[in-house]
């Protein structure tokens, strides 16, 4: 008659989970088989505990397995108390359980020893390699007219670079490193927990296999310093809102020997109080007095490089736009400039004197329904769309 799964756990019928829980990962530790290696008693044991621990972690099982006793419940087949999934016995792989218990994973296949509790192939990054500098990022903000004609400016940047006094060795002068005693320069020390033992990564010398003898009084061993630099930076002409520039390595220093970061000098462009911009194309409004419109003529209109003199129709109407060809802005990648769209809005004279206001009556007079064919043309419009309804 075979031992009971109380028995075998070495646990009591009232145990709690918790118990059963320690109970088993004492002994899955000590008879797995990759411990003992070619011992079948081991293997056996193994397997009696790992069928054990399925039942009773389980609560349904265990109440189960209370009611019908251990000889029902183990007999073959299973007859009688259906529901245990079929196989052998109903017991799944015990390795299977096993690599659940330790965090394995769901997703089936059994795990080692070794891949569960680390040994042999490490998937750490290793301590020594040269490692690139962090990107740094500067904002800086320019005038409107630094957007349309570049400009360059001196901006100041903070960062981490190898400690000047011992090239970034962070030993101090005439010492050199020395390997970690810890660790015996392996960078892995072996940690026992209980029963079994894991590997980590060496406190002392964090990985490296490595300790500073003495440290540089510059960095304090750490290798580092922080520089302040000053840099003249480029900004090309077209640039605009949140463009970004990239200094190529002028970000932070690499470590041991790694490439340095890059420096990214965010672009804010302060508005302009005469023009808007959408993409090369600038946009801007030019008042223009009623006889101007009236009778055509000359204006002066504001453009990027100073005032320049456009024509304007007679019978020009507010709201019209002229395009002036290539007066926008250049274009950051080459390829010319755009565009500049004038507004022009007629501006109504107020301030009149009475003498004015008589003479602009008696004109008002003078002109007709003819003169306002677009208010005319609106009326019936406006006029149909009204009768039927
Ligand atoms: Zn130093
Ligand atoms: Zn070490």
């Amino acid at each position: 008659m075979s031992k009971d799964f109380y028995e075998i756990l070495g646990v009591t019928k009232t145990a709690t989970a918790e118990e059963i829980k320690k109970a088993y990962r004492k002994l899955a530790i000590k008879y797995h088989p990759d411990r003992n290696p070619g011992d079948t008693a081991a293997e056996e044991k193994f397997k009696e505990i790992s069928n054990a621990y399925e039942v009773l972690s389980d609560t349904a099982k265990r109440q189960r397995y209370d009611q019908l006793g251990h000889e029902a419940f183990t007999s073959s087949g299973g007859q009688g108390f259906g529901g245990f999934g079929g196989g052998s016995g109903g017991f799944r792989d015990p390795m299977d359980i096993f690599s659940q218990f330790f965090g394995g994973g769901s997703g089936g296949g059994s795990f080692s020893f070794e891949e569960l509790f680390g040994g042999g192939r490490s998937r750490r990054r290793d301590p020594n390699a040269p490692v690139k500098g962090n990107d740094l990022r500067c904002d800086i903000e320019i005038a409107f007219e630094d957007a349309v004609f570049g400009a360059t400016r001196e901006i100041s940047v903070t960062k981490e670079t190898d400690c000047t006094s011992c090239s970034g060795s962070g030993c101090a002068p005439g010492t050199s490193k020395k390997s970690c005693p810890r660790c015996g320069g392996s960078g892995q020390v072996t940690v026992s927990q209980g029963f079994f033992a894991m590997q980590q990564t060496c406190p002392n010398c964090r990985g490296t296999g490595m300790v500073i003898e003495k440290p540089c009084s510059s960095c304090r061993g750490t290798g580092r310093q922080q520089t302040g630099k000053k840099l003249p930076v480029r900004i090309p002409p077209g640039v605009d809102n949140g463009d970004r520039l990239r200094v190529s390595g002028e970000g932070e220093g690499g470590i041991r020997g790694g490439q340095a970061g890059d420096l990214y000098v965010v672009i804010h462009v302060r508005e302009s109080n005469v023009f808007e911009r959408d993409g090369v194309d600038l946009y801007c409004r030019l008042y223009i007095d009623p006889f101007t419109a009236m009778l055509g003529g000359v204006v002066e209109v504001p453009t990027v490089s100073g005032m320049t003199k456009m024509k304007v129709e007679a019978g020009t109407q507010s709201g019209s736009v002229l395009r002036i060809k290539g007066k926008g802005m250049p274009a950051l990648r080459g390829g010319g400039r755009g565009d500049l769209h004038v507004r022009l809005q007629i501006e109504t004279p107020v301030n009149l004197d009475g003498e004015t206001k008589k003479q602009l009556e008696e004109l008002q007079k003078r002109l007709a329904e003819k003169n306002y064919p677009q208010a005319e043309a609106f009326r019936k419009t406006a006029g149909a769309f009204l009768g039927k309804n």
